[in-house]
């Protein structure tokens, strides 16, 4: 199985590159953020407790995304692999996905770290948030996700330095040209 982390601060295009990579590699999404917003929609108990966190710019409980990502992967088709979008964010969902993936006899290939500045970010966090109507896309949610990515998600960047899967990926430029860059690494790593 390929099973690939997208990894990124919000705004740095992991799901636009998510859909071109299944697309080609016909790899399974999983985002979490898309799961949590189907949630919300739903009107599930899940979707009411995230809502309040999403809405503030702050992460879901750990507890909570864990569990939901454990059902999620005993669901899907293990045919191919899997590329995760906006999961892990946090040093212990890092190692839950380690161990989840593990008890099905495989592991993560690559964490493919998308590197954008953050005044970019915040301008296209903006520009989408006039696109899709998306509630957290505004300027106050944007500041507050960014200072959660630096505080909580960036330190996943050493979790799997360590473990010899990063790979950095220039997340600037057209997106045909970044996502060049992704397959390159990816042609890479499976051959
Ligand atoms: P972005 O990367 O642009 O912030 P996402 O769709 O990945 O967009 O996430 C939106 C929000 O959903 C996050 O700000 C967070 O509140 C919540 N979320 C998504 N994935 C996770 C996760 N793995 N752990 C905790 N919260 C999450």
């Amino acid at each position: 199985m390929v099973n690939i982390v997208i990894f990124g601060a919000p705004g740095s295009g992991k799901g636009t590159q998510s859909d071109l990579i299944i697309q080609k590699y016909g790899l399974h999404h999983i985002s979490t953020g898309d799961i949590l917003r189907g949630e919300i929609a739903n009107k599930s108990e899940l979707g009411i407790i995230a809502e309040g966190f999403i809405s503030k710019g702050q992460l879901v409980p750990d507890e909570l995304i864990i569990r939901m990502l454990a059902e999620i992967l005993d669901k899907a088709p293990t045919e191919k692999g899997f590329i995760f979008d906006g999961f892990p964010r946090t040093l212990e969902q890092g190692e839950a996905l380690d161990k989840l993936l593990k008890e099905k006899g495989t592991c993560i290939l690559a964490a493919l770290n998308l590197e954008v500045e953050e005044s970019e970010l915040i301008e296209r966090i903006l520009k989408r948030g006039v696109l899709s109507g998306r509630k957290d896309d505004n300027l106050e949610t944007a500041h507050a996700r960014l200072k959660v990515y630096y505080s909580q998600t960036e330190p996943l960047k050493d979790f799997y330095k360590k473990q010899g899967k990063k790979i950095n990926i220039k997340g600037t430029g057209n997106i045909e040209d970044i996502f060049e860059r992704i397959c390159q690494s990816i042609d890479r790593i499976i051959k």
